[in-house]
Order: C-alpha cells, then sequence, then structure tokens
C-alpha cells in the first residue's frame, strides 16, 4: 500500500557520504542473487523504488546506511533483497567454536532486524518468508504480548534473520537463547516511532550491552521517517562511515 506506481520514479532521492555507490534501475544479477531474483518474479515486482535503486548497492558494498523515506516506499526490501543475497550465497555461517555445544538451544542469527510493533515486525517476516522461498534462510519473528515458549521453540530450530521487537529480544538475549555475535546485519526499522515509544535504552543494551560485533564489524543500516536530534544522535553512535539517504520530502 503507499506505492504510486505510475510516478514513483520522479520521487527524488538525494545520497550524501564518501564514495556513494551509483544507484541501480532494474531488479539484476548481479548484485542480486538468482534465487531472490526468481522470488522478486513470484511477488511480481518488476521494478525497484527509488529508496530499493539506491539501498541495494550500497548495502552490497558493504556500506552502513542511515535513511529517510516515507511509510510505503519500499524500505523492506531496500534491506531485505541486498541482506538475503548475500546470505544465499554466504551460506550458512560457521558456529564459534566455544559455542558449539550450546548450538542446539541458542540461535545465533546473521542478521536481526528491530521493529517497534508486532504488526510490523510480522509485517517483515512475512515479506522474508516469501523472499527467502527455497533458499537455506530460515526468518523467525519474537515480539512481547505472546507466548515465549513457542517463540523459544522456533528459534531452537534454527534462525539465520531474526525480525524483532527490542523489549522481547532483550528478553530472550536475558535467558541465553540468542547470541547476537555472529550479526553481520543490523537493521532498525521505523527508528523514529521506536524511539517514540521509548525503546531507546532497549535498544542501546541490544547494541552495545550484549555480544554483538561493534559498528565497523558489522553492517547497521537505519531507516525512519523522520531525522529528528535523537535519531541523528543514534545514527552518530550506531553506523560507521555511512551513507545518508533522502527519499521524497523528510520531516524532521
Ligand atoms: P515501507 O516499509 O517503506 O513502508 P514496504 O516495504 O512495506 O514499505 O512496501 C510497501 C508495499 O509495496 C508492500 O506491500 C510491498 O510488498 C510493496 N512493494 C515494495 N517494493 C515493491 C516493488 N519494487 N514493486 C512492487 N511492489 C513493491
Ligand atoms: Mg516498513
Amino acid at each position: 500500500s503507499g506505492i504510486n506506481f505510475d510516478n514513483y520514479d520522479d520521487i527524488p532521492v538525494e545520497a550524501s557520504g564518501k564514495d556513494v555507490p551509483e544507484a541501480i534501475t532494474e531488479f539484476t544479477s548481479p548484485p542480486l542473487a538468482d534465487l531472490l531474483m526468481e522470488n522478486i518474479k513470484l511477488a511480481h515486482f518488476t521494478k525497484p523504488t527509488p529508496v530499493q535503486k539506491y539501498s541495494i548497492p550500497i548495502v552490497e558494498q558493504g556500506r552502513d546506511l542511515m535513511a529517510c523515506a516515507q511509510t510505503g516506499s519500499g524500505k523492506t526490501g531496500g534491506f531485505l533483497f541486498p541482506v538475503l543475497s548475500e546470505s544465499f550465497s554466504t551460506g550458512p555461517a560457521d558456529l564459534p567454536e566455544n559455542t558449539q555445544s550450546s548450538y542446539m538451544r541458542k540461535a545465533y542469527p546473521t542478521a536481526v532486524i528491530l521493529a517497534p510493533t508486532r504488526e510490523l515486525a510480522t509485517q517483515i517476516f512475512d515479506e522474508a518468508k516469501k523472499f527467502t522461498y527455497r533458499s537455506w534462510v530460515k526468518p523467525c519473528v519474537v515480539y512481547g504480548g505472546a507466548d515465549i515458549r513457542n517463540q523459544i521453540r522456533e528459534l531452537e530450530r534454527g534462525c539465520a534473520l531474526l525480525v524483532a521487537t527490542p523489549g522481547r529480544l532483550n528478553d530472550l538475549l536475558e535467558r541465553g537463547r540468542i547470541s547476537l555475535a555472529n550479526v553481520k546485519y543490523l537493521v532498525l526499522d521505523e527508528a523514529d516511532r521506536m524511539l517514540d515509544m521509548g525503546f531507546e535504552p532497549q535498544i542501546r543494551h541490544i547494541v552495545d550491552g550484549c555480544d554483538m560485533p561493534p559498528a565497523g564489524e558489522r553492517q547497521t543500516l537505519m531507516f525512519s521517517a523522520t531525522f529528528p536530534d535523537d535519531i541523528q544522535h543514534l545514527a552518530r553512535d550506531f553506523l560507521s562511515d555511512y551513507i545518508f539517504l533522502s527519499v521524497g520530502r523528510v520531516g524532521s
């Protein structure tokens, strides 16, 4: 919902930062994995939205990203497509040697996506399921207000891509059910809404208070509809040498 397919090519996009990669104009392999191309066709996505045109090569080239774009601009594909392409071709990550014994009860996601609400987390999870069809990547979703035991059971079956609300992720981290040691991609979706809901301490604990690799050793992607001071501050703390993308008119 929200994408106007007649004129979304006219939406202005500004990209700034060091060595901004050139935008793509079509979904092509490379940079996208062949299997992902098939799943994009099955979803009837015929061409990338403006945010996807820019974010796909930025993420594919290993850069951090701060993207400001309105709801309905296609941000989910903007981070899912490059992350999944890389995951499909790399295969499952090796576990750290000293964690082999706890493998059966702990999940080691390589991608973690934080979202403010159960509804938004579920939407991202549904897209992830669609685009990981016939791949080795198993997405999981965890959020509060639901039985944690079912979520633990799902995590025990393996989880390469985790979609989570901050509170429930902290709960599962404290219970030793998830390790962030293998995280290559951290995505903060709807970052402004997460801060409005008071999640900043939770998010900081996940990013800096657990076993997540530091900025520069992971790739961090932040998405927000607005760019107020607290989001700018978070971007300075979490991102490393990032590219700033602004799509359409952005409030502050
Ligand atoms: P945002 O996160 O920016 O609000 P979404 O990623 O949820 O936007 O996308 C909004 C809607 O547009 C979704 O229904 C999604 O499936 C659809 N969509 C996204 N990208 C494309 C595309 N390239 N082609 C067709 N539909 C798309
Ligand atoms: Mg979204």
